[in-house]
């Protein structure tokens, strides 16, 4: 199967106008907030996808209490025996940066130039701040007016799974097996997913998230938390002389005991990290939280165990100390589970290759949603969005992102029906 150019045409038309749509509905999710879904305003977005994909004669439609939207598309005829897979895309934009009233600017045909914000007279954007703006000459772009970010991150998902359900729906030769379509709420807040009603997904899916044309995700961090406990002693300091244990003081020595070679700001690429993130208290009581990454379990174990270590000899050189630690494990590479179903990658690899594009493996320096359902059982690689500069006042999406991101979607599902 071959995507003609009218289909192409019909892709990029669909899947603009309704990411311009659907970046003005206001959705930005809130950390500070445990419940889901954080913020009431990305149940706007959820009410607008599910009038929208009725009108596009979907089935089973479901909005449910936590803001996500589940839909199915009826595979073609005679396709009813393929195996079933799962589309998601996350309504809400990260809190790090205002998301209220975007407005978004298209500059058509790129030259090259630094392109100023319309209304941000002193911010502009150029290959410095984001190289791939070069391939992107004579495209046209899509910025915010640069006071708001632009919510490519991830309303291009959205809007590009829905133009997929569009073009399924008007062209009969765009052959799949039934598409499940889900659109999370909270995925900026990382609480959204637990969430997932699991009976609802197939037992293969995608995230359309993030990522410039042509990437393909499927490692991840493999993710610990480490909350410790410094338990000392306050006395008054006039006559403290070996009696006092001071938590604070003794917890800021620990943590500088830290190589820091392994901190986020010396590492790169496939290297991990400890990464103390807050450390409080006083003389009597210490508390900190520490994030430890890599992409090999191994390696954290290692990171584990010196933190283990540190904390015998510090209570060994600090007699009535008394240190806890505490480990959780967040999320997992979620190549471990990937890897046992090849088949999930391959065809998006061959899907990517369909569309013209050039096939680019990154590891996720993080995590996401799909690490959380793949964990669950569901492999859930991550297809690119298209968009650049996520959470940030120069976030920018190339039209034909837009496009080529959808037809990937129309590629995999064609592809499924084969295998
Ligand atoms: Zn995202």
């Amino acid at each position: 199967m071959e995507l003609t150019k009218e289909i192409q045409e019909f892709l990029l038309n669909e899947a603009l106008e309704r990411f311009l749509r659907y970046v003005k509905v206001w959705t930005t999710s809130d950390e500070m907030i445990e419940t889901v879904p954080s913020t009431k305003i990305q149940l706007d977005l959820g009410k607008l996808l599910v009038e929208e994909l009725k009108k596009l004669n979907l089935e089973d439609i479901i909005h449910d209490e936590y803001g996500f939207v589940y839909a199915f598309l009826p595979p073609s005829k005679g396709f009813e025996k393929v195996k079933p897979i799962g589309f998601l895309a996350h309504v809400d934009t990260s809190p790090s940066v205002s998301g209220k009233d975007v407005k978004p600017v298209i500059y058509s045909n790129y030259d090259g130039k630094e392109i100023k914000f319309t209304q941000n007279k002193d911010l502009v954007l150029t290959f410095d701040d984001s190289p791939n703006l070069e391939e992107y000459i004579g495209l046209d772009i899509i910025t915010s007016e640069g006071d708001t970010l632009l919510g490519a991150d991830d309303k291009a998902g959205v809007a590009e799974i829905m133009a997929a359900c569009a073009a399924w729906k008007k062209f009969d030769e765009l052959k799949h097996g039934p598409i499940v379509i889900c659109f999370t709420t909270d995925e900026e807040t990382g609480l959204g997913i637990d969430k997932v009603n699991m009976k609802k997904l197939p037992k293969i899916c995608y995230t359309v998230d993030g990522g410039e044309m042509g990437e393909l995700e499927f490692e991840c961090f493999d993710a610990w938390l480490a909350q410790t406990k410094f338990i000392g002693l306050n006395v008054h300091p006039g006559n403290a002389k070996n009696k006092m244990i001071n938590a604070i003081q003794i917890a800021n020595r620990f943590f500088s005991e830290l190589p820091e070679s392994e901190s986020p700001e010396h590492t790169e690429e496939r290297e991990g990290f400890f990464h103390l993130t807050k450390l409080q208290g006083k003389a009597e009581e210490a508390t900190s939280r520490m994030l430890i990454r890599d992409f090999i379990e191994e390696n954290n174990k290692r990171r584990m165990d010196y933190l283990k270590n540190l904390k015998k000899a510090y209570e060994i050189r600090y007699p009535g100390l008394k240190i806890e630690i505490d480990f959780k494990h967040q999320y997992q590479n979620m190549f471990t589970y990937i890897d046992k179903k090849p088949q999930v990658v391959d065809l998006a690899k061959q899907a990517i290759e369909k569309a013209g594009l050039e096939v680019k493996i990154n590891p996720i320096r993080g995590g996401t949603d799909g690490a959380r359902l793949s964990a669950k059982g569901i492999p859930t690689p991550n297809i690119f969005a298209g968009g650049l500069l996520f959470h940030s006042r120069k976030e920018y999406i190339p039209t034909l992102a837009l496009q080529k991101s959808t037809e990937v979607l129309i590629y995999l599902a064609h592809l499924w029906t084969q295998n």
